[in-house]
């Protein structure tokens, strides 16, 4: 059997087991370049289809030649230039460019792929079920339930699912919304009194996220009772997120509820420590940065609530090191991440004098004596007024302090200082260092 033989019964296999539009789009155009002891060259039009064959297809292809009689050990896939005709779905746009996702209105943001899905324990089933829907939508889980925290990638997953679907199915409409701008069209056509114009019921695969929000809003759940049903009753794949599950949502229709959990109900918990490595390592890797494990480990162990908060600490650790030209480094990611409090010590009267006269290299007893030259009085005077400013204590307390009885003196002194702050500025400088170490 030649190659361009055994490829024709290959393909003649294989279109029999995937849609026509997945056949059309993806092995129309496909050729076997190279067999050789047991190592198959696929040849493919394009970067992306290449992608598709590695991540989707590949089994597929493995299992059809073997059932072809050919010992397989691997396959892999070449891209190579194609001159013929262009599969009539496959993208205008063929050659290197992926083709465009194609969006029924859908809004989905082409940002939340299963490729940058981290897996762990914690969302291990929601993304088993989301893959599942993806391969064959309509079919096995009807409708999907997907609940859980803020931040835990629910969003993500459920437009992965819709990106999925409308790359390998360009047949396929995929509509995405959330519920609240669902309720919000839906409010728009009551207050201008027009019927709801809900083309949500034309999808295949219909997405809404935060289906929460729709508690306690009567009319619009019973429209979207309505496009449930239309859409289930034609096997119409349906995608709902939620940050609970259909039984804690609060005056949720008992008829609502029992649809919602009449298909798959998968929860994301919050991700576990090596979850939170995994996605800090692959966020790091596609910003293209390099970060030490230990600030890696850092942020992991310290940020826990959800993946969320933990994107975007890291977002502020490159943010951070890029402005100033810095490096991340453990140090420098611990006091961004847990600045030190500020604890303000409790100091005392005899601390300010003390101070006080360390800095102007004075002796104490000087300070608390009746000498008054200005060498001395001087700094007398702005202890004085430290104690005023600083403890709030009352002037005859001051006066106390420094061996006076005469309370004016207080009142005096720290007028004084208070003056001399305004117009000298040595001063003020003075006072101003003094003041940052009284704490210290
Ligand atoms: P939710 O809808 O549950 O509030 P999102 O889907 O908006 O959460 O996720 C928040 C952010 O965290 C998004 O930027 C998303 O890409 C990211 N994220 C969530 N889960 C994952 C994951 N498993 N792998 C990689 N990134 C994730
Ligand atoms: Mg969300």
């Amino acid at each position: 059997m030649t190659t361009k033989v055994l490829w024709q019964s290959v393909l003649g296999e294989i279109e029999v087991a995937v849609s026509p539009a997945n056949f059309t789009t993806w092995f129309k155009n496909t050729t076997l370049l190279q067999h050789q002891d047991g190592l198959i060259t696929i040849g493919v039009p394009n970067i992306f289809a290449k992608r598709q064959f590695e991540d989707k297809f590949h089994s597929l292809v493995m299992k059809t030649l073997r059932h072809n009689g050919v010992r397989v050990r691997n396959v892999q896939y070449r891209v190579r230039p194609t001159t013929s005709d262009i599969a009539p779905a496959a993208p205008a746009r063929a050659g290197l460019a992926p083709p465009v996702i194609r969006s029924t209105n859908s809004s989905l943001n082409p940002r939340y792929t299963f490729e940058n899905f981290i897996v762990g324990a914690s969302n291990d089933l929601a993304y088993t079920a989301a893959q599942a829907v993806t391969h064959e939508p309509g079919k096995k889980y009807n409708p999907l339930f997907v609940y859980g925290g803020v931040g835990l990638g629910k969003t993500h997953l459920i437009q992965a699912v819709g990106n999925a679907i409308s790359a390998s199915n360009y047949s396929l409409r995929v509509a995405y919304v959330t519920c609240e701008r669902f309720f919000k069209e839906f409010v728009a056509s009551i207050l201008s009194k027009k019927p709801f114009a809900n083309h949500y019921r034309n999808a295949d695969v219909l997405i809404v996220d935060d289906m929460q929000f729709i508690a306690g809003k009567e009319k619009a759940q019973e429209e979207f009772f309505h496009t449930f049903n239309t859409l289930h009753e034609a096997s119409k794949q349906i995608i709902i997120s939620s940050d609970k599950p259909p039984r804690a949502i609060p005056t949720l229709e008992e008829r609502l509820r029992s649809r919602f959990d009449s298909g798959m109900t998968a929860d994301i918990q919050p991700p576990d420590y090596e979850t939170r490595m995994a996605i800090l390592q692959a966020k790091t890797k596609q910003a293209r940065r390099s970060v030490p494990l230990e600030v890696i480990e850092y942020l992991a162990t310290h940020i826990q609530s959800n993946i969320r908060e933990l994107e975007g600490a890291l977002t502020k650790v490159f943010a951070h090191c890029e402005m100033r030209g810095l490096v991340p480094t453990l140090e420098l990611v611990e006091q961004m991440i847990n600045p030190p409090t500020i604890k303000y010590r409790h100091i005392t009267a005899q601390n300010i004098l003390e101070k006080t006269a360390k800095f102007f290299d004075v002796p104490l007893d000087d300070i608390v004596s009746p000498r008054r030259d200005k060498e001395i009085a001087e700094p007398r005077q702005v202890a004085m007024y430290l104690m005023r400013v600083e403890l709030r204590l009352s002037f005859p307390q001051i006066a106390k302090q420094v061996g006076r009885s005469d309370h004016t003196t207080a009142i005096h002194s720290v007028n004084k200082i208070e003056n001399a702050i305004l117009n000298n500025h040595y001063l003020r400088q003075k006072v101003f260092d003094l003041k940052e170490k009284l704490y210290v």
